[in-house]
């Protein structure tokens, strides 16, 4: 088996894409299928090498390895359509009558184009050129007379195939436009490039986003042209559409739509393909959260739905959390590496040393569900003693609040190691049962007393962090305040 990933370079690596090249993926892996990816660049305007390099290292990013593409020496090559001559093809098309030249102006098919719209009618070609007699070609041939190539798609009848996800699909051959192979510059169309590909590279399986359904009748009737003998067809399968939360096909209207824009926000590759791969897949054990070994094997297109996918960010950052918790402490620590901000670290280190950095990570684990929150969470620890104070200038403290932190105060007095979690907390639970108090005052008083703010990183590492004394002078101010 052979599947391919045939991107266009006409902008930066879509979500959308790539959950075509993991369905694609998932499906070599779990058949042991060659996984190809082709660069479609043949419209000369749009694509640059830019996106390709962006596409093929979002791929790289997510671990989407390939066996065969544009950077492989796979036996199949060129992998980018550019490097490829398809002139023979095309000929062969053309020569055995499947095809034929049209020399109508622009101006001729503008006209065509407008009459349809006049008459509220579909567009299609007026098919003028197909039944030109010989001599007019060679006469047309001969003054110069520029042409484009197009296919003769039979006048009447039914096309039917089967689609792997969406079962039997038919078409009306009279509603399908004699559409073009070769534009007057002699280059490929994208219909006529990818069948010549697929074909060329033995493509079994042609995957890929419910957008191209219907092309595919154009293209069978080019492989049913072009295809050696002993090559069969492709299977076809078509993947459901992203949608917005708003039902509309996903765009930029709905946020960000390119695997950069995520990269920088800070989601894991990881959370990523499993949050595609549950767009318009769902695994039969019903695990949502699962690691992609698992997914491979329990992979196969009958599971693929037919109903558009409605992509959701807060799910996809709720998955991303659970893939953030997952992490060992240093894997943590070099996952936000790039995200973190020199000059609040510079001010963290003035405050808490080198060898309590690794609880001052572990504390704020599970209060990010992206990367780039980190430096949002990690604020408290860059805090001056006076600007905590300043914080804290309007808080009045109850007499309540002040016996529990004196209480707190010996506490942690009668600790040997303050960067024990589990004694710190028994140190605090002891000031609970012993002054008969909420369990939920002291640990916001405590909190509130030693960071300045209600809410934080779990406040037992958050204590761990510090030396005794400094947690002991915190609550000193606020004991001794009037
Ligand atoms: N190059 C096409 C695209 O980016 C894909 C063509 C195909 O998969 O057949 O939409």
């Amino acid at each position: 088996m052979r599947v391919r990933f045939a991107p266009s370079p006409t902008g930066n690596l879509h979500i959308g894409s790539l959950r075509t090249a993991l369905f694609n993926w998932l499906f070599a892996q779990r058949h042991g299928a060659t996984y190809i990816v082709r660069i479609e660049d043949t419209d000369k305007a749009r694509s640059t090498p830019e996106f390709e390099a962006n596409i093929m290292a979002g791929m790289a990013w997510v671990g989407l390895n390939y066996d065969e593409g544009p950077d492989s020496n796979g036996a199949c090559g060129p992998y980018r359509q550019s490097e490829r001559s398809y002139h023979d093809g095309i000929h062969q098309v053309l020569d055995s009558g499947h095809a034929y030249r049209c020399f109508c102006t622009e101006s001729e098919l503008e006209a065509e184009k407008a009459a349809a719209d006049a008459a509220k009618r579909p567009y299609q070609y007026s098919r003028k050129c197909r039944h030109l007699s010989e001599a007019e070609i060679q006469a047309r041939l001969a003054s110069g007379v520029p042409y484009t190539i197009r296919f003769a798609v039979p006048e009447s009848g039914d096309l039917t195939f089967e689609d792997a996800v969406r079962g039997s699909i038919t078409f009306d051959l009279a509603l399908l436009s004699d559409f073009i192979l070769a534009k007057s510059d002699g280059l490929p169309s994208y219909h006529f490039a990818v069948v010549a590909d697929d074909i060329a590279m033995g493509i079994t399986h042609v995957l890929r986003g419910e957008d191209h359904i219907s092309n595919t009748p154009k293209h069978i009737l080019l492989f049913q042209a072009l295809l050696p003998a002993g090559q069969s067809m492709p299977t076809f399968g078509h993947f459901p559409i992203i949608l917005g939360p708003d039902r509309t096909k996903l765009s930029k209207r709905h946020g960000a739509t390119s695997i950069t824009d995520y990269q920088a926000q800070g989601f894991l590759p990881a959370a990523i393909v499993n949050y595609l791969a549950l767009l318009g897949w769902s695994a039969p054990d019903g695990q949502e959260v699962q690691p992609v070994a698992d997914m491979v094997r329990q992979f196969s297109l009958e599971r693929i739905h037919k109903a558009g996918a409605i992509f959701d960010t807060q799910k996809l950052t709720w998955m991303n959390k659970q893939y953030i918790k997952q992490l060992s402490l240093a894997d943590f620590r070099s996952a936000v590496a790039p995200f973190l901000d020199p000059a609040l670290m510079a001010d963290i280190a003035n405050q808490i040393s080198d060898d309590a950095l690794d609880r001052v990570f572990d504390s704020v684990r599970d209060s990010v569900d992206r990367l780039d929150q980190i430096n949002t969470v990690l604020a408290v620890y860059a805090r001056t003693d006076a600007q905590r104070q300043e914080q804290l200038s309007d808080t009045v403290w109850t007499d309540a609040q002040k016996t529990l932190l004196a209480a707190v105060y010996d506490a942690l007095g009668s600790l040997s190691e303050v960067s024990d979690k589990t004694a710190i907390k028994s140190a605090l639970m002891g000031v609970v049962k012993a002054l008969n108090m909420p369990t939920g005052l002291v640990f916001k008083t405590v909190r509130l007393a030693v960071s300045g703010e209600v809410s934080g990183p779990d406040l037992t590492t958050l204590l761990s962090v510090y030396p005794m004394s400094v947690l002991q002078d915190r609550c000193r101010v606020i004991i001794h305040s009037s």
